[in-house]
């Protein structure tokens, strides 16, 4: 090979000697080794006085900073197809490939760096700030060598900043893996600790045995989470075939198989928990009260059967003494006697007319307690199935939820079929209601969903059903309507809109909707029919809002 001349072959082969001399590439081992090969120790020295000044064509040095901080950007940034395991992977494999070629470093990191950024990214996470070096001042002329000390300065600099942000990132998933903490803990140290290129290699081995750990641990979650949904499959068909009598347990199960039958949603748990909550504590309750009132009633009964048994008791043996008298009645023989006998019958005759009296009085009583022991027992059965119903409801308004509306909805076009009576709906939806939440607050907004859904309610007649579809969306359902009422019913509810206005801090505010009507078609489904009242709806909001439109 021929000498090395130019300033950036002396670099290159200087980086090359430290790499095979295994020297750790500290600017001063650098500059030695750079002058034994150029033998410009005039250059260097000018350099190392001068140190500000930098070529302007020396870019990567310059460029550095701004990689790394790129690199830590989008190591955190989430991208759909890559994990930040694959992302480290690419870095380690760059870092151990071009570690002794600075420039050729520099391309293969801005190499991986485009092609992350250009992935689409996936809902983030949260950055990661990293502390990223300020850029260096660029300067102009600097000599050659003292270019490439700087380059290789800044290398080490890099090695180090990259070193530390890898032990970082390790110590960031501490949070979401909290049984691996000493392990973790170990690596991260490793990483800090290693700094020759012989201890990489081992490094890298349990860097990759580490997110092979990671990997697996991650497939086992998914597996117990599986299992888990399967289990409670089971155990909710299980609970439902026993629960066939029990109504007041209908509502929960049916709640719990909805939720198990479609993927696992955040928001639909937390919606059932609440109402799930307030199911038991009402439940529970209510089923204490229905344990007192069988207790008073079984406590009834006894009474009843004691009374039963003295009556016939005392009546057996009025028939034993009225046997006894008869013998007496038979053998007396004088008037004073009989007088005798005659006084202890009426005697006896009266205790048993007293007690037949007082038992006939006490069985009344008895039974007409038992009755309103089982009326009260029967009304608090009642009232735990209706707790089971309000699973149907929205929190907020009363109204029926999705739930409710399905269950609805269904019963009523079974009806409708059945007794060939037509059937009708309405999609409300209220005009320019982000508006009122944004001018009045949320809570004000609130307020107004409630104050419609009343409005509603009272409004219409009690065999429709008001349900709340969506935000500020409610559904409507009139059976036994056909299109030209229903649309006249809801212009009604809109004319009683303007005579109940919506109060807040006094003042008085005017709440308008747009409406879609449909009345059903012949087999038509649900979804279908709720489709053109929509259409309907919308072309009411097009066409000026405060109007109902009937669907085509
Ligand atoms: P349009 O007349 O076209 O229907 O306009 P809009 O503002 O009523 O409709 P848009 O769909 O733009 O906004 C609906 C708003 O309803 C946005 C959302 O913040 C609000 N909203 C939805 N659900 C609730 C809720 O439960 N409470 C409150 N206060 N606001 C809600
Ligand atoms: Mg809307
Ligand atoms: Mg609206």
């Amino acid at each position: 090979m021929t000498k090395p001349t130019t300033p950036s072959e002396i670099a290159r082969e200087a980086i090359k000697t430290l790499a095979a001399r295994k020297l750790v590439p500290t600017p001063d081992n650098y500059a030695q080794v750079y002058q034994e090969i150029g033998g410009t120790p005039d250059a260097l020295a000018a350099s190392e006085k001068h140190p500000a000044k930098e070529s302007a064509d020396d870019k990567p040095s310059r460029a550095w900073p701004k990689l790394i901080r790129d690199l830590l950007k989008q190591l955190e940034t989430p991208h759909k197809g890559i994990t930040v395991t694959r992302k480290k992977d690419g870095v380690e494999t760059v870092l151990k490939k071009f570690a002794s070629d600075p420039d050729a470093l520099f391309e293969k990191l801005q190499g991986l760096l485009n092609s992350w950024s250009s992935s689409p990214t996936a809902p983030s996470p949260g950055e990661l700030v990293p502390q990223a070096p300020e850029p260096t001042a660029a300067g102009t002329a600097l000599p050659a060598a003292a270019r490439t000390t700087h380059a290789a300065k800044n290398y080490v600099e890099m090695a180090a900043q990259l070193r530390e942000l890898l032990a970082q990132s390790l110590e960031s998933s501490i949070s979401t893996q909290p049984e691996l903490t000493s392990e973790i803990q170990a690596l991260a140290q490793l990483v800090r600790a290693t700094s020759d290129p012989d201890q990489s290699a081992g490094l890298s081995r349990q860097l990759h045995k580490f997110w092979i750990t990671l990997e697996l641990r991650g497939g086992d979650r998914i597996k117990i989470q599986e299992g888990l949904v399967r289990l409670l499959r089971l155990l909710v068909q299980n609970v439902g075939e026993l629960a066939v009598n029990d109504k007041w347990l209908h509502g929960q199960v049916a709640t719990l198989q909805e939720i198990i039958s479609q993927p696992v949603d955040k928001r639909v748990i937390a919606d059932a928990e609440r109402n799930l909550r307030e199911a038991i504590i009402k439940q529970s309750s209510l089923k204490e009260s229905l344990s007192d009132a069988k207790t008073t009633l079984k406590s009834l009964m006894t009474t009843f059967i004691d009374r039963l048994g003295e009556l016939t008791e005392s009546t057996g043996e009025y028939h034993v003494k009225i046997e006894g008298y008869s013998q007496k009645i038979g053998g007396a023989d004088n008037l004073t006697e009989l007088s005798h006998i005659l006084d202890d019958i009426m005697h006896d005759t009266r205790i048993i007319q007293a007690s037949a009296l007082r038992s006939h009085e006490e069985l009344a009583s008895t039974r007409k307690q038992a009755h309103e022991a089982e009326a009260r027992a029967r009304k608090l059965e009642h009232e735990l199935e209706q707790v089971s119903e309000k699973m149907h409801e929205d929190q907020l308004t009363g109204a029926l939820n999705r739930r409710g509306l399905d269950e609805s909805l269904d019963r009523e076009i079974k009806r409708a079929e059945r007794q060939k009576e037509p059937v009708s709906l309405a999609l409300i939806d209220i005009d320019n209601f982000k508006q009122l939440n944004d001018t009045l607050g949320h809570q004000a907004g609130d307020q107004a969903l409630v104050h419609l859904t009343t409005v509603i309610k009272e409004a219409l007649r009690p065999t429709d059903a008001v349900a709340r579809y969506g935000g500020e969306e409610f559904l409507v359902i009139m059976p036994n309507t056909g299109l030209d009422e229903a649309v006249a019913t809801i212009a009604r509810l809109q004319r009683e809109l303007t005579k109940r206005f919506f109060l807040h801090d006094n003042k008085r505010l005017l709440i308008t909707f747009s409406a879609g009507v449909a009345l059903r078609g012949s087999d038509e489904e649900p979804e279908e029919l709720i489709g053109r009242a929509d259409k309907a709806m919308y072309h009411a909001k097009q066409t000026g809002k405060n109007r109902v439109v009937a669907a085509a």
